[in-house]
Parts: C-alpha cells; sequence; structure tokens
C-alpha cells in the first residue's frame, strides 16, 4: 500500500502529460466520461483494499512461520528472484482471472474502460480479496511477507505505463516485457486477441504457456469487453457479471450447473439458461463506445465533483490514522456516493442530477458534525461551487435528449 501511495503523485504527472500528448496530437485517446469513470473505480477499489489489506499479510506470516522450508536472506538476489518469481504466479493468477467465471467477475473491472490510456491502469477491482493465494508458494519457500507484499506492489506499479496507446513497438523489449504494444492486446476484445498476453512484467510466460499474441497491423484493437458495461457507474462495473452469474445461477434447473455457472469456464451458460435468455452477440463492425451526449455544462460540473471526490479520497488516504472512526465513515460515504452519483450523471440520468443539490448541502455538513475541521470547510466551499455550477448545468443543458451511442475511434472531435 505504501508503495502505491508514494506511487499516486507519478500517476498523475503521467497521466497529465499524456493527456496533452493527446490534444495535442489530437489523438481522442481520451473520453472524459470514460476516465472518470476509471479513476473512480480505482479509488472505490483502494478504498476497499484498507479493509482486506491486512488479510494476506497476516497469512503470509502464519504460513511464512508455519511451514516455509527456508528463511531466504535479504540479499539483492533474492529481491530479484522474488520478483520475477511473484511475475510467474501472477500470470496464473491473472490467466484463471480471465479463464474462470467468478475470478472474471472480479476482474472485468479493469477491462471494461472502451478507451485504453494511463486513466485505464487505475480502473482496478474491488472485488480481487482472495489473490493472495496464488503467492503463498512464495512464503512456503521462504520469502519473507514483506518482500512478497513489496514486489507485489512494485509489479502492480510497473503494469501502470503500459497502458497507452502513445508507444507503438519497442523492438527487443517486445519480446521479453509486458509492454504497451503486447498489453494493448490484453485489452482488446477483437477474437484473435481474446485470452492473450496475461503476464504482469514479463511476457516470457506467455510465450512459455502459448497465450503469446503481438500486435498486428491489419488488426486494430477494439478495446473493451463483447458485453459491454453501457454505464459510466463505477459500482456496477464491480457488480455486472456478479449479476449475471446469479441469474443464470437462479434460473437454471439443473443443480450442477447452478454450481458451474460461477466456476467453469468463462462465458459459459447452461442450455436451458442461454435458450430461455439468449445473449445476442453482434458482430464486431457493429461496435460503438458507449457515449451519451451530455451538455458541456454537465460535464465540467462531474469533472469538478471527481476532482473534489479525488481530493477527499487522498486526504482520507493520508490521515487514515488521525481520522476517528465516524470521521472515516463520513468520508469513505462521501467518496462512494460522489462516485456513485456522478457515474450516473455522465449515463445521463436526470434524477441523479436532481439529487445533486440535497447531496451538495448535506455531505458538507456531515463532515463539520464528525469534527473534520479545515478540511470540511473546504469541502463546503467546493460544493458552494459546485451549487453554482449545478445551476447552470441544469439551466442550459440539453439533458432531455435522447441517448446517443457514437463510434469515437473514427471520431476523435466527439470528445465530450
Ligand atoms: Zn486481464
Ligand atoms: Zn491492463
Amino acid at each position: 500500500m505504501t508503495v502505491i501511495l508514494f506511487a499516486i503523485p507519478l500517476f498523475f504527472l503521467l497521466i497529465g502529460i499524456e493527456l496533452y500528448a493527446d490534444r495535442k496530437r489530437k489523438t481522442g485517446y481520451y473520453r472524459t466520461n470514460d476516465a472518470i469513470t476509471s479513476l473512480s473505480a480505482g479509488v472505490l477499489s483502494r478504498i476497499v483494499a484498507i479493509g482486506h489489506q491486512l488479510i494476506p499479510f497476516t497469512i503470509y506470516v502464519l504460513f511464512f512461520d508455519a511451514v516455509a522450508m527456508f528463511e531466504l536472506p535479504q540479499a539483492w538476489w533474492v529481491w530479484v528472484i522474488a520478483f520475477v518469481a511473484y511475475d510467474f504466479f501472477y500470470y496464473w493468477n491473472h490467466r484463471l482471472g480471465h479463464e474462470m467465471s467468478i475470478l472474471w467477475a472480479a476482474h472485468v473491472v479493469h477491462h471494461s474502460s472502451e478507451d485504453y490510456n494511463l486513466t485505464t491502469a487505475l480502473r482496478q477491482t474491488s472485488g480481487a480479496v482472495f489473490s493472495w493465494i496464488f503467492y503463498l508458494p512464495l512464503a512456503l519457500v521462504g520469502f519473507t511477507p514483506e518482500m512478497i507484499i513489496t514486489v507485489g506492489a512494485l509489479n502492480l506499479v510497473y503494469q501502470f505505463w503500459v497502458h497507452t496507446q502513445h508507444i507503438t513497438t519497442l523492438g527487443w523489449m517486445e519480446k521479453v516485457f509486458v509492454t504497451p504494444s503486447n498489453h494493448r492486446v490484453h485489452h482488446a476484445q477483437n477474437r484473435i486477441y481474446i485470452d492473450k498476453n496475461y503476464g504482469g512484467v514479463f511476457i516470457l510466460w506467455d510465450r512459455l504457456f502459448s497465450t503469446y499474441m503481438p500486435e498486428k497491423e491489419e488488426e486494430p484493437v477494439v478495446f473493451g469487453i463483447r458485453g459491454a458495461l453501457k454505464s459510466f457507474n463505477p459500482l456496477w462495473a464491480n457488480l455486472q457479471i456478479y449479476s449475471q452469474l446469479a441469474k443464470d445461477s437462479y434460473y437454471t434447473r439443473s443443480w450442477t450447473d447452478k454450481f458451474r455457472v460461477w466456476f467453469g469456464r468463462t462465458g459459459w451458460r447452461p442450455a436451458d439458461v442461454s435458450e430461455r435468455f439468449p445473449k445476442e452477440k453482434l458482430p464486431l463492425s457493429n461496435f460503438r463506445k458507449y457515449h451519451p451526449h451530455i451538455h458541456k455544462s454537465v460535464t465540467r460540473y462531474s469533472l469538478l465533483q471527481h476532482v473534489i471526490m479525488l481530493g477527499a479520497a487522498l486526504y482520507f488516504l493520508l490521515n487514515l490514522d488521525t481520522l476517528s472512526g465516524m470521521q472515516q465513515m463520513a468520508i469513505v460515504l462521501t467518496v462512494v456516493v460522489m462516485s456513485i452519483q456522478n457515474g450516473f450523471i455522465l449515463s445521463q440520468s436526470k434524477l441523479a442530477l436532481a439529487l445533486e443539490g440535497p447531496r451538495l448541502l448535506m455531505f458538507p455538513l456531515l463532515w463539520i458534525a464528525s469534527g473534520i475541521g479545515f478540511a470540511a470547510w473546504c469541502f463546503a466551499l467546493s460544493s458552494v461551487v459546485g451549487l453554482v455550477m449545478l445551476l447552470f448545468a441544469v439551466r442550459y443543458s440539453n439533458y432531455r435528449r435522447p441517448i446517443e451511442e457514437v463510434r469515437l475511434s473514427t471520431e476523435p472531435e466527439n470528445l465530450a
């Protein structure tokens, strides 16, 4: 967690540089709605992780003390081996995350963006509660728990920079490391690219276990998932597949299939359920990015609320030790509600926009009542600015227009 917390300023600096390059080159790799959803999902994931981050460490300690065959020294070469070995287990963790339905339900969040930029890297799941199981063998052979947690964090930080379209290919590196090009393939929904390139740092594992696919010039990557999310709600991004699996499991008449829905191969559905509730699979050429048109004033309002939410989340992460339980609850509630509410607004919900007025009044009061102090007054001030922008947004928005979805890959000028 500490490594990731220290990396946050670097993440935002690189996002700023990529955003500048995007505007300068007019590449259209960023859409406000999609980027906001990615960052909101990242924030929710970090907050949920606080609740269970001690579990892996505690279990590694117990496992290390009870059954470790050796205690490896803290030498530099042990760290290098730990880093490489962790990536090997990451490969299998990630591969199963795609191949088994219940694990895909958690991992899908990371793939639900239909854009590909550095914010996509931060679109992380809130549901990966059990992934620590994959790294237990490291504790068994004597890597210390601190080492496993640290190389795990470094592995995650490495994966950030590969989520960009501004770097084409990198020569010999393509053969050894996970690069922007071969990770773009991993985020594709094109048939030939599906279930390829699972590596975190090294692409060697994919080459070894026959899941490697280079990016092909004749097959441009279409980013996203076949069963599109069609929402900017980060909570729904986390629940979408669980909900589908629960429905299939409920409706199938076979008891073994009720189990297999969760633990079978991703995409498999019981015959009776897929007959009763068929899923239409349109050809990829028909794919359109989910992009409801909303008025610029509403987008600007959403962006401001998103920045305020990020500030509140950062304040929470940096002051966790000094905040009381009540204060923590007030901030977490604020961050969660603001993220979901903003997702609905970007998805063109009139109700969400209507609820913004009461929210802007209630949450600063909650902060003040919780005794948060100076930060609460800053939050209240930002809410007053928000209220003025909200009035403009409601007054000038063409909010009654029906939802339109547009293809953006060839129309960057449609950026919100
Ligand atoms: Zn993946
Ligand atoms: Zn990725």
